[in-house]
Parts: structure tokens; sequence; C-alpha cells
């Protein structure tokens, strides 16, 4: 493939944006057009369970370069736009209300969303997952000192909302359905020692239960009722249960997809002028002989690099060993490599 002259990304997030940036860094001159459906510019998510939602940071600090940037590097960004299908012959991708846009490569940065609670009760007013700007406004309105916030799933991002309901005066109560906090991501050690913390903090840690119903009057959860019958109150409920890749959009286009959109270590998907990066792909793990996905900053950051080195020729970063971080109370985790 030469070096293209129009450039669409789909999906303004943590990846896209990082390709733009990557793109017009090394040089690049023509045309990128950057959609995402979000109302907002690419902005970073880590703090969506952490200062943003402890209220700390403001909103114009999450977003990764004001407006200004994408001016004055021309990248046309449409946003509050959703892509609907790619014409992988026209080479064309189809937009919500009937627009389209040619390209000669195509990003692929569309991320993932929270894998939805597969509960009787998970579509009552007051139970929530965590994935966007608009989700932690939500949520942030019924986080009053004094309610119950039950979260389902000790992960990181269960666990970093949890700690903030306790600094912000909410009793906390956590559901897991493994034996240990943290299981997916680190060793017996570490899940104790966040374990101990949280239990220091106030937090009611419940492992091995799984939540199985949530109850609720008058279309607003009161309570979650447990695989062990055990009903618990909650004001509010926060699920972290994990995530799906956004890669419908490929594979309806018959990209290869597994657990996400199959990629090289170029970031080339089975199609040479389509690409992916960030959530959504499916990417070589060098450092461990087999192919998977990260969910992380680092990993969006890198593929975005990545992609836009390849699109221009240029020699492409080295793949990083995977990097991880989570901040709870004062304490900040860091994980290099991946966890088994
Ligand atoms: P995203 O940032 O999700 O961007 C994808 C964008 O594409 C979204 O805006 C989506 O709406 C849009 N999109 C999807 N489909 C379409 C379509 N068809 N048309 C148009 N737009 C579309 N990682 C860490 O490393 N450390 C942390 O501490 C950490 N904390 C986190 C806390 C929270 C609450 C969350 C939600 C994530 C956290 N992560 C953390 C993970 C990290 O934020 C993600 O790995 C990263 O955002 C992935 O970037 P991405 O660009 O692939 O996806």
């Amino acid at each position: 493939m030469t070096i293209p002259e129009k450039i669409v990304i789909i999906g303004a997030g943590q990846a896209g944006g990082q390709a733009c940036f990557s793109l017009r860094q090394l040089g690049y001159e023509g045309s990128i057009t950057l959609v995402g459906d979000e109302p907002v510019l690419p902005y970073q998510r880590p703090p969506l369970s952490k200062a943003y939602m402890m209220g700390e940071l403001s909103e114009d600090r999450l977003f990764l370069k004001p407006a200004a940037w994408y001016e004055d590097n021309n990248v046309d960004v449409i946003l509050s736009m959703r892509a609907l299908s790619i014409d992988r012959v026209e080479k064309k991708v189809h937009l919500e209300h009937g627009g389209e846009l040619e390209y000669d490569a195509l990003i692929l940065a569309t991320g993932s969303r929270p894998r939805p609670l597969p509960l009787k009760g998970a579509s009552l007013k007051g139970v929530h997952d965590l994935r966007s700007i608009t989700d932690v406004e939500r949520i942030k309105t019924s986080m009053v000192a004094g309610r119950q916030l039950v979260v389902i799933g000790a992960g990181y991002i269960g666990l970093e909302a949890a700690a903030v309901a306790r600094k912000m005066g909410l009793s906390v109560i956590v559901l897991e359905r493994a034996d240990r906090v943290l299981s997916r991501v680190t060793s017996v050690v570490m899940s104790e020692f966040f374990a101990n913390e949280h239990q220091s903090q106030g937090v009611d840690i419940k492992t091995d239960v799984i939540a199985q119903e949530i109850l609720g009057k008058n279309d607003q959860v009161n309570a979650v009722r447990m695989s062990n019958s055990e009903v618990i109150k909650a004001d509010i409920v926060l699920a972290g249960i994990g995530i799906l890749p956004n890669d419908e959009l490929a594979k309806e286009a018959r990209i290869a997809c597994e657990n996400g959109i199959i990629v090289n270590s170029e970031t080339c998907t089975d199609d040479p002028s389509i690409f992916a990066i960030g959530d959504c792909a499916e990417r070589p793990l060098v450092h461990y002989d087999r192919r998977g996905g990260l969910e992380s900053v680092h990993n969006a950051i890198e593929q975005g690099k990545i992609v836009a080195a390849t699109l221009l020729k240029k020699p492409t970063p080295k793949a990083d060993c995977p990097w991880f971080w989570s901040d709870q109370y004062d304490l900040k985790l860091q994980i290099a490599g991946l966890s088994s």
C-alpha cells in the first residue's frame, strides 16, 4: 500500500486521538477525518473512576488535546456521529444520517463497552455501568453520603469506584464471584493486600458470591439478591464485570475477529487498507507468544503510534511490555506484564 491520501479514523477515544497526533507528528500532510459517537473530543477515561468521579478534576483536564489542536493541525473531527457500516469494495464508511466518507486507509479505534449485567432488574434506575463522562455525571448525582452502594465485580473499576464512594461517605459492599478481588489481573498476595486495604476503609467485600437479581420498587433499585439468597439493601448499584470489544463494524464487513478485531504487529487487519487499534483490537502479544486484547491506555497509545508509523512507512516502535495502573485510596498499583 502506498502512503494514503485520505485516512478515516472511527472512534474518537484514546487510541483514535493518538493516531491523529502521531500522524501529524510524523509529518503526514494528507487528510485525516476523526469520527466519534460521543459529543466530546478524545479524552482520558482513567480519571472517570478516580479523581473526576471524586470531583477533584474538572472536565477540561480530561481532554487529550484542546479543540485548537485539531483545527491547527487540519484534522476534521465529526462528533456525535456513529459509523454504521464499511463498504470495503468502494472504500467508504457509511455514517448515521446518511453521510459517507471515502478512505484510502481506515483505522478502527472503536474501543469497548461494559459487559452488560445479565440479571433481572439490571435496567432499573440506579443501576449503572461506567465508561464515559456521561455515565459518571449520572452516577455522581446519586453518590450521596449515607447511601449504600453495591458494586458488582471486584476488578479495577469496581474497586476504584468503591474507594471513591467511601471517601464520599457512602457505605459500600463489593460482590465478587471469584474467591478474591482483582483475580484476573494480579497475584493472591496483591489481592489480599487490596482486600485488606478496602476492609480497613470500611468496605464490606464479599467473595464467592454471585449477584442473582436486582430488586426495586417504582422502577428504582433498592436491593440485590445474592446466590446464597441473602438480600442486601442497595441505593445504587455499579456493575464492573469486564468489557466487550466494539468489533461489530468489522464483523459485519467480514474482517476477521475473535475476541476483538484481529490485527498483526503493524495493527493491520486481514484487509490491507483497514487497521484496528486500542481496546477493540486483538493483537499479537509478543512477550507471550499469543494474541490477546489489552484494555489499557498504554496499549491504546502504543497502537496509535504503531498505526501512524505503519501508514507512513516509518519504522514502527518496538512493542513494550504491557503495563497497567490503578489508584485506590492513596495507593497506586502498577503492574508490568500480564498475570496468569
Ligand atoms: P475508547 O477510549 O473507549 O474510545 C473509543 C471511542 O469510539 C468511544 O468514544 C466510542 O464511543 C467510539 N465508538 C465506538 N463505536 C463507534 C462507531 N461505530 N462510530 C463512532 N464512534 C464509535 N486504563 C489504564 O491503563 N489505566 C487505568 O487506570 C484505567 N482506568 C480506567 C477507568 C475507567 C472508568 C475506564 C472506562 C477505563 C479505564 N482504563 C484504564 C482503560 C482505558 O481507558 C482504555 O483502555 C482506553 O480508553 C482504550 O482506548 P480506545 O481508544 O481503544 O477506546
